[in-house]
Formats: structure tokens, C-alpha cells, sequence
């Protein structure tokens, strides 16, 4: 690392002369014809070091991309310079910078707008600048997520959001069989629209969305994945509540009331249950809109309460193929018939099948629950209630009185059945969720913003 105590003079307004030999130019003026130079920049982002391979040998390299009050450049070094500059160069921090080789920018690696880029060779010089004053943070043309629609995909934006709710980390191998950390962001701005931004490699590891930070990405792919995504790139900035305007205000609106908002998402999402797709009704809605009356069933959720489950004939011995759940006949000879795999086995599983009465604030419903839904509601397997029903009776009650009076979200599916020339509608819960009261209350709130307009 070079240690040279030359000490520059401090420069207002990106010019000035910093050494006898050089000054310092704005990066927008620099060109390949010129040798004498110096830039004082600010480092935007920075990659971590990269082995390459070809016919010709391999290697290391690192870049890092530095911004001026004029433009901004990506700057190369290999080999021995990354040696004497990587752990010199710090993101955020501000450098001079010369005596670098300018060449025609290879746009297939960087998005940045300008037609040259730096490589560093060994006599370039990189010097860190106490001053950082007239030097900007980042650059970015922050694109409102709303109008992200609109725009071609594989274009590269920059977009800045509140991450309303982040998934956790997961690791996917890559087509060249490569294992790498994601994790996918919702991002929501004032236009009210949310989009998914999925990052990659430690960015995704490091991301902490616990207090729903503002996120800015600058440079990052717009796909149509999903209808419209964000991906994060190699040569992407993630920046996480950026000293910027535009963060500052985006927090203030969200903090006001931004966070209840029923935000649309741009991405949809193949999550089960997803937050987008979820057609939440009251029961009385599910009633007074009639739902499940036309020719397809129709799905929604609500948050209800248990107020009574019936425990008699909520179990039955059914066949123990898998897949068949025909109910079958004990031969009073420790064999079980199945008439529908038309076969005798020595042995059953239980099914389940619980009917219960839901209720909220506004009414009430029958619902029926199978196997896993009612063992999810019951907090036992059907093979543990069969075996307590058999041999403990008060503890198989217990189980039952415990459910009463709990409340959970459920996902529902209803349509209109005709049975003995009798039409009822029958509900059937599909699954059953805790309650995220964060997320309970939000919709709340936007409701009421609803009843309020
Ligand atoms: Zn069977």
C-alpha cells in the first residue's frame, strides 16, 4: 500500500491542485487522451474479489464504481493492485484518484453512464480524502414502483421502497451448479404499489427487515418474473436507510400511515396463502354477498373464533392404503374391509373429519375440517386422538374443550351443495393459520382509512 505523506490542498468544487503535476478533474471531463489527472471521488459500491479463468490464465480481480459532483466511472484492478487496494477502498468513503488507465467502458459488465472505465495498474495511485464536501452520496434516478409496469423489462433502474416484509434466507444452486444465498423483499413506495426485489450472496444473508427498513437499490434488473420483479445484481448498490431525501420522506409517509395501506403488488407471489391473493371476508359478508352460489366454489379467509367443535363422530377408521380414506368395515375378526380397494387388511388409520362453528364479531358459521386441517386445529395427530379416544376419555374431551374459544386465521373454500333436493352452502377450511396481529392490525387500519374516504 502506498503511504506517500504528499499532502493535497484541500479542493472546493471539484477543481483544484492537489499535487504539482495533476489536477483534480470532474470524472465526466476525463478521457483516454489525457494523462496528467486526478479525480477526487466518492466509492459507491465495491465488489468483493472474483477469480477469473480463461485460455490466457487466471487471476483475481475486484472493482468498485466512484462517483463525482460530474458522473461516475468503475474503476478495475487485478492481481497484485487488488493486493495493494482492497482493503484501502471502503464504500462511502472518499478518494483521490490517479494515474489509472482510461479504456472503452465494456457496458455487458456495468451499468453505469459513462463510455470509459479504469484499470488500476502499478503506478496508479489511490489516496483516501478526509474532505468529502461537494462530493454527492450516490447518484440514483429513483423509478416510482407504479410506473415500473410500464417499463421494459431486462431495463436496469434504480428504486427506492419501504421493505414492508422480507422472506427468509434460502439457498438455490444456479445452472453453473453453484450454490447461493436469496431472499426476496416486498418493497412499497407512495404510489402505493409494492414489487419484489430479490437479493443475492451476502447481501441477502446480512439483510436484517425486522423494522421495516427503506431499502434503495440502484442498478437492478427489471425482470418479468412474476409480472414485474427487482433482481439485484453483481454491480448493484443495496443500500439500506440511505442518508438520502427521498429515504427520509419515504419514512415519514410510512410511519404516517403508508404501512396501512392495501398495498397492490406488482409481483405476484407463489407463496401459499400470499397476502396478495387473499380474499378476506367477515361472515356475514360471506352470507349477504353469496358466496359459493355460482357454478365454481369460491375462497376466502377471516379471522374467527372457535366456539364449539364436535368431538362425537369426528373420527373414523378408514382404509389404510394410501390415498383411499373409504371409511371401512370392521369384519369383527381383526380384519377391516375395504370396499372401495375391494381388499381385507389386518389393520386401519383414523381419519378426521371435524365440524365446528366459526365466529367473529358479526356472526357465525359451520365449517368442516379435514385431516390436516383439524389436526392442525386440534394440536394432535388423528392417530394420537383415536388411541386417547380409545383409552382416555377425559384427556380426548380436554383436547376438544382446549380449541374452544381460540382464535385463528382461516382459509376457507365455499359452495353451495345439493343433497336430497336440499341446497346448503358448505364450508370447508383449507388451512389454518396463526394470527400475525401486525399484520391483523394493518388491514384493520386501512379499512377504516377505507370507511373514512
Ligand atoms: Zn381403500
Amino acid at each position: 500500500m502506498k503511504t506517500s505523506p504528499m499532502k493535497f490542498s484541500p479542493t472546493k468544487g471539484g477543481s483544484g491542485s492537489p499535487g504539482s503535476s495533476t489536477k483534480v478533474l470532474p470524472i465526466a471531463s476525463l478521457n483516454p487522451y489525457q494523462s496528467k489527472w486526478t479525480i477526487r471521488a466518492r466509492v459507491t459500491n465495491k465488489s468483493t474479489v472474483r477469480t477469473w479463468s480463461n485460455s490466457r490464465g487466471d487471476g483475481r480481480l475486484f472493482s468498485f464504481d466512484v462517483l463525482d459532483e460530474s458522473g461516475e466511472i468503475k474503476i478495475t484492478a487485478f492481481n497484485k493492485e487488488v493486493d495493494k487496494f482492497f482493503s484501502l477502498v471502503e464504500q462511502g468513503k472518499v478518494y483521490y484518484i490517479s494515474k489509472a488507465t482510461l479504456k472503452v467502458a465494456n457496458k455487458q459488465f456495468t451499468t453505469l453512464k459513462n463510455n470509459y472505465e479504469m484499470t488500476l495498474h502499478a503506478h496508479s495511485s489511490v489516496m483516501p480524502c478526509d474532505d468529502s464536501q461537494g462530493i454527492p452520496t450516490v447518484s440514483c434516478a429513483f423509478v416510482p414502483i407504479a410506473e415500473l409496469e410500464n417499463r421494459d423489462t431486462d431495463t436496469i433502474v434504480d428504486v427506492i421502497g419501504v421493505c414492508k416484509s422480507a422472506d427468509d434466507v434460502s439457498r438455490i444452486t444456479t445452472k453453473t451448479s453453484r450454490e447461493v444465498s436469496k431472499r426476496t423483499l416486498q418493497l412499497i413506495d407512495t404510489t402505493g404499489k409494492m414489487v419484489t426485489l430479490t437479493l443475492w450472496g451476502e447481501e441477502a444473508e446480512k439483510f436484517d427487515g425486522a423494522v421495516d427498513p427503506v431499502v434503495a437499490v440502484k442498478g437492478a434488473r427489471l425482470s418479468d418474473f412474476g409480472g414485474r420483479s427487482l433482481s439485484a445484481l453483481f454491480s448493484s448498490t443495496v443500500m439500506v436507510n440511505p442518508d438520502l431525501p427521498e429515504a427520509f420522506s419515504l419514512r415519514a409517509w410510512y410511519d404516517q400511515g403508508g404501512y396501512a395501506l392495501d398495498s397492490q403488488s406488482l409481483t405476484e407471489t407463489r407463496a401459499a396463502g400470499s397476502r396478495a391473493k387473499t380474499n378476506w371476508k367477515t361472515l356475514s359478508e360471506v352470507k349477504n354477498e353469496d358466496l359459493g352460489h355460482g357454478e365454481k366454489a369460491n375462497y376466502f379467509s377471516c379471522l374467527a373464533t372457535i366456539l364449539y367443535t364436535r368431538k362425537d363422530n369426528c373420527l373414523y377408521q378408514a382404509c389404510p392404503t394410501e390415498d383411499c380414506k373409504k371409511k371401512v368395515i370392521d369384519q369383527q375378526n381383526g380384519m377391516y374391509r375395504c370396499e372401495k380397494c375391494d381388499r381385507e387388511f389386518p389393520n386401519f388409520k383414523y381419519i378426521l373429519l371435524l365440524i365446528a362453528n366459526l365466529a367473529d364479531f358479526g356472526d357465525n358459521q359451520w365449517v368442516t375440517c379435514f385431516q390436516e386441517t383439524a389436526e392442525a386445529l386440534l394440536g394432535h395427530s388423528a392417530e394420537t386422538l383415536g388411541q386417547l379416544r380409545d383409552t382416555d376419555e377425559a384427556a380426548f374431551d380436554e383436547v376438544f374443550q382446549k380449541v374452544n374459544f381460540t382464535t385463528h386465521i382461516f382459509r376457507n373454500r365455499v359452495k353451495l351443495e345439493t343433497y336430497n333436493d336440499e341446497s346448503r352452502v358448505k364450508v370447508t377450511v383449507m388451512e389454518v393459520q396463526p394470527v400475525d396481529h401486525r399484520e391483523y392490525s394493518r388491514r384493520l387500519l386501512s379499512n377504516i382509512r377505507k370507511l373514512a374516504s
